[in-house]
């Protein structure tokens, strides 16, 4: 058979050619290649759409578009909606989704990526204060190897510049000692920053 070769073949995703791939000097990927190859297992185009991990997502009810509707959109080479969606940042990475999934798909896994290309691409986070909240989070493990709920949520206050919204809440919690000022350090804290300084160009 003549022709040009047609380098990828996966269910609902445009193929490119060897012509397409390489136009204009530039190496080009799909979507759903970029993505795939970020994740590093099992290739998201397994999933047949069977909705396992929608029905059982505990966010799925505030999420722009359902997990699977996702996988779908990546495939259909949807990218900017994507990279733009609340859906990647209200994922909570409970892995519910994997546990339930009977073709192993990563969806967690997937978000993740997913932000990370949406930080890359300079988007940020579409849903509001997100982004500040996951860099005072993983601030607050960095510095102590656990989460310290007043210090973190001051961070977050400074970072986001939402000081007043959840204040009496945060006070009223306070104030039955839910929130501690002590909370220990993990002993280990040299093994934790190693892992931040690992991961930082992943
Ligand atoms: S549970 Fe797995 S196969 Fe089913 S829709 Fe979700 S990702 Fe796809
Ligand atoms: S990891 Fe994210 S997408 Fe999966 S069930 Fe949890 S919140 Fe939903």
């Amino acid at each position: 058979m003549t022709g040009k070769k047609i380098l990828v073949k996966s269910y609902g995703c445009l193929p490119l050619t060897e012509d397409d791939r390489t136009a204009n000097g530039v190496n080009m990927k799909t979507f759903l290649e970029e993505v795939n190859e970020k994740i590093n297992g099992v290739a998201i185009q397994r999933c047949y759409h069977c909705r396992k991990c929608t029905a059982g997502c505990p966010l799925a009810f505030a999420m722009e578009y359902n997990p699977n509707k996702v996988v779908k959109m990546i495939q259909m080479v949807m990218k900017k909606e994507v990279l733009g969606s609340s859906t990647i940042w209200l994922c909570a990475s409970c892995e519910t989704c994997i546990t339930r999934c009977p073709n192993e798909v990563d969806i967690a896994r997937m978000m993740d990526v997913l932000r990370e290309m949406a930080i890359a691409a300079g988007g940020g986070a579409k849903e509001k204060n997100v982004l500040s909240f996951h860099q005072a989070f993983l601030a607050s493990i960095k510095s102590r190897g656990r989460i310290n709920e007043p210090f973190m949520m001051v961070d977050y206050k400074l970072k986001s510049g939402d000081f007043f919204s959840d204040m009496g809440m945060g006070i009223s919690m306070f104030m039955k000692g839910k929130l501690s000022l002590s909370s220990p350090k993990t002993r280990d804290i040299d093994t934790i920053r190693k892992i931040f300084d690992k991961t930082k160009n992943l």
